[in-house]
């Protein structure tokens, strides 16, 4: 069996071993330390649009350090887009809220603006104004922010941006991640950059950045003995971790480069093939990273289905991934309010995510394209 390729795998820069033995030499071997500050300025630097970021130990830990932050609490309501990962919803529950599920946008695949109105006027006029808004990047796609943030304002509802994924990617030339009131990003494994395991939250001011190292080192009082007012969590991220994120920034801009030339080899790749469309950005406004690379099928033009296709792969060692199941189909969440017209639903149907990582090689290209030329479709 040939080697196996993957999704989206890490991708060392070569800068990292020296952060770690420096934190080893120095001895801060903690959740602490050179490397954790450096990592927040490289970040702060990269995404712009003056925002403040704390450095913590996932991305979910990032989310739910944003809800403690705007007050979310028992019964209340957040909506979120329910075309993704199930880490941009579990953490609403964490506070004892309800999530609400918006829809996508056909095009778009995020949260679609319209059923986004129609989820807060009806939630409103059920007595439950949301708490917040969390919307995604799914993929690295910028999402709609035009429209998303207008509808926000005027509700005066804050807004939450999941950047897991789309580090790099921009919205009218301004970087995913810097849009809302909060945005997480991800430093897990199989990200565009990884710490091994880490995030960010990316904060508006630096009021809330210090509150979020506080929330996240056991909200411990200023005073000499160990005094709280607050509950707190153990959500910082080790010293360790930053020194390979140090490392990963150094290198993000060229992993960019790398996930959109992927992009580039299969919409070449599909060019000739009707039954395929590669998700793509729709116009000049968007910029995205294109961590996953994602196909539909189109279900007039072959009778093949994305498994199919999944299988097909699967027997030449090559890993893909079906599109996220939409979080309103989930059993742990099936009693949450919904508000669309299956949209994201169909996608799953009929989607998968293609190896994607920017550590491809010439000879894996060449691999997936023998596949994908001795398919039927
Ligand atoms: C990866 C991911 C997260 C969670 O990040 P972790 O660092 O793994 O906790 C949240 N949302 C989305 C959309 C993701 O892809």
């Amino acid at each position: 069996m040939e080697s196996k390729i993957w999704l989206s795998s890490p991708h060392m820069g070569g800068g990292e071993m020296k952060y770690i033995q420096e934190a080893f030499e120095h001895n801060w071997v903690a959740p602490l330390g050179k490397n954790v500050d450096e990592f927040e300025i490289a970040i702060e630097n990269f995404i712009g649009g003056d925002k403040y970021v704390g450095a913590l130990s996932s991305g979910t830990a990032a989310l739910h350090l944003a809800l403690v932050q705007l007050g979310v609490g028992i019964d209340d309501e957040v909506i979120c887009q329910s075309f993704t990962f199930s880490a941009s919803a579990n953490p609403i529950k964490y506070l004892g809220a309800n999530p609400v599920f918006v829809d996508s946008d056909e095009t778009n695949w995020n949260m679609s603006p319209i059923f986004l109105e129609q989820a807060i006027q009806d939630r409103i006029k059920k007595g439950k104004r949301p708490k917040a808004v969390i919307v995604v990047h799914l993929y690295g796609m910028p999402a709609l922010m035009d429209d998303i943030m207008e509808i926000c304002n005027r509700y005066e509802i804050p807004l939450v941006e999941d950047s897991a994924e789309s580090l790099g990617s921009s919205y009218k030339g301004k970087m995913c991640g810097t849009f809302g009131e909060f945005a997480i990003l991800s430093f897990n494994g199989n990200k565009i950059i990884t710490t091994s395991g880490g995030g960010a939250l990316v904060a508006g001011t630096k009021e809330q950045k210090n509150k979020t190292i506080f929330l996240s080192t056991q909200a411990r009082d200023n005073a000499p003995h160990y005094q709280h007012s607050e509950i707190g969590y153990n959500y910082r991220l080790s010293n360790i971790s930053a020194g390979i994120g140090r490392g990963q920034m150094e290198v993000l801009s060229d992993r960019v480069t790398q996930r959109r030339a992927n992009h580039e080899f299969y919409k070449e790749l599909f060019s000739g093939i009707d039954a395929v469309t590669v998700f793509s950005e729709a116009n000049s406004d968007l910029y995205s990273n294109h961590w996953l690379t994602s196909i539909t099928l189109n279900k007039n033009l072959t009778t093949k289905t994305n498994h199919d296709l999944m299988n097909a792969f699967a027997e030449k060692n090559i890993e893909t991934r079906p599109l996220w199941k939409p979080m309103h189909l989930q059993p742990v969440f099936k009693d949450c309010p919904y508000y669309g017209e299956k949209i994201a639903e169909d996608l799953f149907d009929r989607g998968l995510c293609l190896p994607s990582g920017s550590n491809l090689t010439i000879d894996d290209k060449k691999r997936i394209k023998d596949v994908i030329n001795n398919f039927q479709f």
